[in-house]
């Protein structure tokens, strides 16, 4: 009995998270660049995009298949699950956080702001409240690639936003952030972690960080005062998730980097491409689903999601 070889621990509080007879799968291969994955319970299945080829495709759990879902699909990057299991969806092409309806239909949630077009919606989490937090950053109409080359009608400021679950308005809750990336909040919503990419448009004025922003007491925003929680020493964190035990499952260049709520990194699980985006999946929510660049892989942990 060993440990697979793509763990390396940093901090022994990382062991208590390994199987030692888990081992890395890899479920799939041939994506041009996987992100944004959600698991849908209800199907057992996770579904994921990949952004150039303008398609979700689909993994079946109990078949292990992995097939198209939709195509073409806006190109969407980032998907969460609603509390009423409706997959939520951020689309390059569109320019819109939508969701999939009870039946079966696509429903525009959020489009603009205060007029203008948003730029790109790249990743969202579903809060307890029913609220849909968004960020916003240029990179689907940067190029063709993935999404539609155009101009930013917000002069390419780059914001997180809130989508109120009540009247469905739109507020700017983050908006000191250069290319705001994935997000993910901690297991009491008492802290909002985001990623700011912005390395890609001003170099290193914007290092690879994940912030943490303090939410506010009712719920609805957060605190001005924001921290580095981590620094990426490889490549920089695109997506992210919670476990219940509030360490950080974050992708990197080199694979998933994993930080304690202190903000130490305890730990990698290193993978042969870059990863840009993790989900929890399973019907326990121990398996960590892996996009990375062409392929899907998982592993199955000591721990589970943090809802
Ligand atoms: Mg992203």
């Amino acid at each position: 009995m060993a440990l697979d070889p793509a763990f390396e621990a940093l901090d022994r509080r990382f062991y208590r998270y390994l199987i030692h007879n888990s081992h890395i799968d890899h479920l799939w291969q041939g994506a041009r660049w996987t992100e944004g994955p959600v698991y849908v319970p209800a199907a057992r299945q996770l579904l994921f995009s990949d952004i150039p080829n303008d398609r979700t495709l689909r993994y079946d759990e109990l078949t292990g298949d992995t097939t198209v879902f939709e195509q073409p699909a806006l190109n969407q990057n980032g998907h969460c699950l609603d509390r009423q299991g409706r997959v939520v969806s951020c689309e390059h092409r569109g320019r819109a956080v939508s969701r999939i309806g009870h039946h079966g239909l696509r429903e525009v949630l959020a489009d603009s702001f205060e007029g203008k077009r948003l730029n790109s919606p790249n990743d969202a989490v579903c809060k307890s409240d029913g609220s849909i937090w968004f960020t916003d950053p240029t990179y689907g109409i940067d190029s063709d690639y993935e999404g539609d080359k155009s101009e930013s009608e917000l002069g390419g400021q780059s914001n997180v936003y809130r989508i109120d679950p009540d009247d469905g308005s739109i507020a700017a809750v983050i908006t000191d952030m250069v290319r705001p990336n994935g997000l993910a909040f901690s297991p009491d919503e008492s802290v909002l972690y985001v990623a700011d990419t912005g390395m890609s448009h001003v170099g290193r004025a914007c290092p690879p960080v994940i912030r943490a922003y303090p939410v506010t007491s009712d719920g609805a925003s957060v605190g001005p005062e924001s921290t580095v929680f981590a620094t990426c020493d490889n490549g920089a964190f695109d997506g992210f998730r919670a476990d219940a035990d509030g360490n950080i499952w974050t992708s990197a260049a080199d694979g998933v980097h994993c930080f304690a709520a202190d903000g130490t990194l305890i730990g990698k699980i290193h993978l042969p491409e870059v990863v840009a985006n993790v989900e929890f999946g399973g019907l326990k929510r121990n398996r960590l689903y892996m996009c990375a660049t062409t392929s899907l892989f998982a592993v199955y942990l000591n721990t589970r999601a943090a809802v």
